[in-house]
């Protein structure tokens, strides 16, 4: 496995530094997977050293079973790369030539996705295979790695280690993957952040937070959009213990191929009240009409705020 970096700020990386049980040295250890180079765990003695690995897997000379990229492909300025190079080399040719040969291509992160945070029209950066959410990207509709597969998004600001971990277990024992209409792992991605969250029964009786440090939910008034976003936080918890929302903090939706949006993080936006933004399927007056009715009928226990029996 290669692990390239690109138009990123190294978050995927210190996430999956993080994983535990096993951690990430016992994950290589148990999946026999030989890292050829990442950069915070690998030190070339030489550059040469460096150099001459990039070419023999570039020419297909070594095989390159597993292609990871983190952060967006950087194409500016004017379509040249050279705002983001490796040993004076655009990044996104070296990108391009090891993608060509490589078994699998992992996109690790929202910005390798979809281009993120860093697919700004600035330093003209784009997602593997993906603009935000229309197909194409880098590597356009029409890729297939080695292996048969498009590139394989794994979204998130960062990912969590474990999806990192999952996908890599897939892949290298040779279990299929079914992926979503973004190339996501539907065994990972097929629920929303909502599900699982402990807010849950607030959201129900619609008990919401007009501030923080209370326990309602967030989705009316502090711009959570765990309802609409796609990611396990709440099935595989940070440092095995929590998430955002558990902690109090809206879910951003960071999986979303449109993240980040040019909206305030803390609000939601609402007309007369009620989100503009409402879970996939959903009749706005039938869920207006439900969530008075369910507002209505509160537990004191939820109207105070507390779990208390
Ligand atoms: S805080 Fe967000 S994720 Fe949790 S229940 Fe409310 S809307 Fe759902």
């Amino acid at each position: 496995m290669f692990w390239l970096q690109c138009g990123a700020c190294s978050g995927d990386s210190m996430s999956l530094l993080n994983l535990e049980s096993p951690d990430l040295l016992e994950l290589f250890s148990d999946l026999d997977l030989e890292l050829l180079w990442h950069p915070s765990l690998s030190v070339a003695r030489q550059a040469r050293e460096h150099e001459e690995l990039l070419e023999s897997l570039a020419s297909g000379e070594r095989p390159l079973d597993i292609l990871c990229v983190e952060g967006a492909v950087i194409r500016g300025p004017s379509g040249t790369g050279m705002y983001d190079t490796l040993r004076r080399r655009p990044k996104k040719d070296l990108v391009a030539a090891l993608a060509r040969r490589a078994g699998a291509v992992v996109a690790v992160g929202t910005c390798a996705s979809y281009g993120g945070v860093c697919g700004g029209a600035e330093v003209e950066g784009t997602g593997l295979q993906f603009h935000r959410a229309e197909s194409g990207g880098f590597l356009g509709a029409a890729f297939r790695a080695r292996g048969g597969l498009p590139v394989v998004n794994l979204p998130g600001c960062p990912v969590h280690p474990e999806i990192v971990a999952a996908s890599l277990s897939a892949l290298v024992t040779g279990t299929p993957l079914e992926l979503d209409e973004f190339q996501s792992p539907t065994f990972l991605y097929g629920m929303r952040v909502h599900q699982g969250c402990t807010r849950n029964e607030y959201h129900e009786y619609r008990v919401e937070e007009r501030g923080f440090g209370e326990r309602g939910c967030l989705f009316f008034y502090m711009g959570c959009q765990g309802p609409m976003a796609r990611g396990a936080c709440n099935r595989f918890l940070w440092n095995r213990r929590s998430s955002k929302t558990r902690v109090g903090v809206p879910c951003f939706a960071c999986t979303r191929p449109d993240f980040p949006r040019a909206y305030p993080f803390f609000t939601t936006r609402a007309i007369e009240g009620l989100p503009l933004e409402l879970p996939d399927g959903i009749n706005r007056p039938h869920y207006l009409a439900y969530k008075t009715m369910a507002a209505a009928a509160a537990p004191e226990r939820l109207k105070r705020r507390s779990s208390g029996v």
